[in-house]
């Protein structure tokens, strides 16, 4: 599916065909995404929101109809609910931080679960100390389910705020973040979404979600690295106390007292990325040019069909068979170390990730070192699976 667009692919590894299949570390960048950098360099660089100038206005300009534009693709309510930061890691630190020095005291307790990312646990983890709270966690059954049963269990008077992943970036697990949404909120407990596998790969909205935070990242989504979003509904961000000062988030400044500026600028301190917003606007229009449901359907065409041709090899074992799932796929073979398979196949041509993946208790959980983690993306084919697959024939023959 439009691969023409992605001239990196079009190169020789090893002089093998390059086979890209490390889309959940990050994807590639279509063409009108590199030309939205250059376009933005060469023409329009400017500082914004504090020029009377042409170019600084119009950079300003730009800016925020990128603003718009993501506000439309996660159907937030306000514009300014929308705020810029450098990924999805800074995002979830921004939450925890300013959210935590509001609202969170000694006692408290923070929920998350057993399958997060470490950018969605770490950042809990110094509140905890910070703070004198509980970090708890929901566990998840050998499929890759979350268990929902035991979330009931877990929501205390104590629970502050729950924080989970709307896809696993090492299962794959598409997770019912509707329903853990609304057992939280039964409790009027709010809910931050970790989304950085989720919004390349299926339709989001927050509003219908009804989550209070949702953070991602722009180069998981084809768009450039350094850039990201958290959305976060206005009730809170209005209360939350800024994450960072500087320029920008401030209204007026002296040496006696500051104050803040209004939302989204609040959170928005120093000179952003301006033109890595720029690319995550055009990368946004390209998702919506082909349809993010054309997407999920095509990438849920691969995932079936390298489940079943992977599954075929004996002695492979896939982690995270849960019944909604992305296109990832984790998997070892026998006892054979994952990396070892990483190192054959990529002298094959093949780019795979190898290791914990950035979650540590999922390796625990199952008690394996790391896995091999394949993940697709719109631009990868049924030919590159089938090279997959006899790489790693190739590879259990020589290691076993
Ligand atoms: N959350 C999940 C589920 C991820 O997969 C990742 C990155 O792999 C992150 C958070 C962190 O994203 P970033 O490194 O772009 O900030």
């Amino acid at each position: 599916m439009n691969r023409e667009d992605f001239s990196i692919l079009n190169q020789q590894i090893y002089k093998r065909p390059l086979v890209y299949l490390d889309n959940a570390a990050t994807t590639q960048k279509p063409q009108v995404v590199i030309d939205a950098l250059n376009n933005y360099y060469t023409q329009i660089n400017s500082n914004i929101h504090r020029g009377v100038h042409y170019l600084s206005q119009k950079a300003t300009d730009e800016f925020e109809i990128a603003r718009e534009t993501v506000r439309q693709f996660i159907n937030a309510k306000h514009h300014y609910e929308v705020i810029f930061t450098r990924g999805a890691t800074d995002s979830i630190n921004l939450v925890a931080s300013s959210f935590g020095r509001t609202f969170l005291h000694e006692g408290d307790e923070i929920l998350i679960s057993e399958m997060e990312h470490h950018a969605n646990i770490v950042p809990w983890q110094f509140l905890c100390e910070e703070r004198g709270c509980i970090l708890k966690v929901i566990p998840f059954d050998d499929n890759g389910e979350l268990i929902l049963d035991k979330l009931n269990e877990l929501l205390t008077p104590k629970t502050k705020i729950v924080a989970v992943s709307h896809v696993s970036n090492t299962l794959g697990t598409i997770n019912p973040v509707k329903k853990v949404i609304e057992m939280a909120h039964q409790h009027h407990i709010p809910v931050l979404i970790d989304g950085a596998q989720a919004v390349s790969h299926c339709k989001v909205d927050v509003q219908d979600l009804d989550c209070d935070f949702y953070c991602f990242s722009g180069h998981k989504m084809y768009a450039p690295m350094g850039i990201g979003v958290m959305y976060g509904k206005e009730e809170w961000l209005n209360q939350m106390k800024p994450y960072q000062g500087g320029g920008e988030m401030i209204k007026q400044v002296t040496f006696a007292k500051t104050t803040y500026n209004d939302l989204p600028f609040k959170f928005e301190a120093g000179t952003p990325s301006v033109g890595d917003v720029m690319g995550l606007r055009v990368a946004i229009d390209y998702i919506n040019h082909i349809g993010i449901e054309n997407i999920a359907n095509y990438e849920h065409e691969l995932l079936s069909y390298a489940t079943e041709r992977l599954s075929s090899i004996q002695g492979l074992k896939i982690y995270g068979t849960s019944a909604q799932k992305a296109a990832i796929i984790s998997f070892n073979i026998g006892n054979i170390h994952p990396s070892d398979i990483g190192t054959i196949i990529d002298k094959l041509g093949i780019a795979v990730r190898t290791g914990h993946h950035c979650t540590q208790p999922i390796m625990d959980h199952f008690g394996i070192p790391g896995t091999v983690r394949a993940s697709f993306a719109l631009y990868n084919t049924k030919e590159e699976i089938d090279s997959l697959y006899e790489a790693v024939v190739r590879a259990k023959m020589m290691l076993e």
